[in-house]
């Protein structure tokens, strides 16, 4: 079968091996389509300290199901995800999942930019594999990781039913946060994005403004016409450069919350007027990644016709032009979400 792998700095190419079959506890997914993700996007850059796996986005059909695995059969239509915690040591027990020591030693194997791949049976039986609804499409279903993540953070900030919100940066994660916050009943959701496409995508899903952050005085201005001058509840630092949480900061409240969601580069450094945020209360909180009850969470948002979010897939590349799929990911004014489909679409 192929696979997609890093193939030195800058390059991503497809490689042969042979398709992986189920040990006891194991999994084996055929590959519908999986997202690639601004993180993928990073390690090819070379920017992300992290493994070299790429794909964690990724539905399917099972194809295989190992000796002892209960409740999943050949056919299903599925989510995996790549990585989970092990819900036994003081982080877990704190509620931070994420930051479980052990959360990003698992994943799937080789990767979900895979004809085919399996899943390893500590993330089976943590229930890292959720059964799709007949009504929540591929698309959807490989838009499941990025909007857990969203909601994994909105449950970390503590956001309020009817906060007013800013997201700095709507790329597919800015805009399935802006979504959600929407579909929570958040009374105003502001955000800011350089591509008209993606600004479209966003006034598509009933956020109230979207402004080019290029034009000078523009996100304080919405902002502050949006709260009477007050500054919002909440504003999220979507993407990763340093200058882009600097300005979140700028148009909270007092008091405000300032959400470091998108991934920053290795090394980068904030430039605050740190007084500044002392004086009023700023509080920063990160939020990385997510885990299975935050995509369920999800996952029902989306079968209750609370959310949708389909219409953000506007490239589906079949795995053979994984190269095309990369690049056109990187490319903000041509695509929102690209997939890469694969043999069980
Ligand atoms: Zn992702
Ligand atoms: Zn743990």
């Amino acid at each position: 079968m192929k696979y997609g792998h890093l193939a030195g700095p800058g390059r991503v190419a497809l490689a042969e091996r042979p398709t992986p079959s189920a040990g006891p506890g194991e999994v084996v997914v055929s590959l519908a389509a999986c997202g690639v993700c601004g993180t993928d996007l990073e390690k090819v850059r070379g920017n992300y300290r992290s493994a070299g796996i790429l794909g964690h986005e990724p539905v399917g059909r099972v194809a295989e199901v190992g000796l002892g695995v209960e409740g999943l059969a050949p056919g299903d239509r599925v989510f995996v995800h790549h990585h989970v915690p092990c819900y036994a040591c003081d982080v877990c027990a704190r509620g931070d999942y994420t930051f479980c020591p052990s959360y990003s030693k698992s994943n799937i194997d080789p990767g979900g930019f895979a004809d085919a791949f399996r899943v390893p049976a500590e993330n089976v039986a943590r229930g890292a594999v959720l059964r799709l609804d007949p009504g929540v499409d591929w698309d959807a279903g490989a838009l499941l990781e990025p909007a857990g993540c969203a909601w994994t953070a909105i449950r970390r900030v503590g956001v309020p039913a009817n906060a007013t919100a800013f997201v700095l940066g709507l790329g597919p994660v800015g805009l399935l946060y802006a979504r959600l916050l929407r579909s929570m009943g958040a009374r105003w959701v502001g955000g800011s994005e350089v591509s008209p496409l993606r600004r479209a995508a966003a006034e598509r899903g009933g956020i109230d403004v979207t402004v080019d952050p290029r034009t000078p005085g523009a996100v304080k201005e919405a902002v502050d016409r949006a709260t009477g001058g007050q500054g919002v509840d909440l504003a999220v630092a979507a993407v990763g450069p340093p200058a882009v949480a600097r300005d979140a900061t700028g148009i909270v409240r007092r008091g405000g919350t300032v959400n470091l969601f998108g991934l920053p580069e290795a090394g980068s450094r904030l430039d605050a007027d740190l007084q500044d945020l002392y004086l009023r209360g700023v509080r920063l909180i990160p939020s990385y990644a997510t885990t299975e009850p935050d995509v369920a969470e999800v996952h029902r948002r989306l079968v209750s016709g609370g959310l949708r979010i389909s219409d953000l897939v506007t490239h589906r590349i079949p795995l053979a032009r994984l190269e095309e799929a990369f690049r056109l990911a990187a490319r903000p004014d041509e695509s929102v979400k690209v997939t890469v489909t694969g043999p069980a679409a």
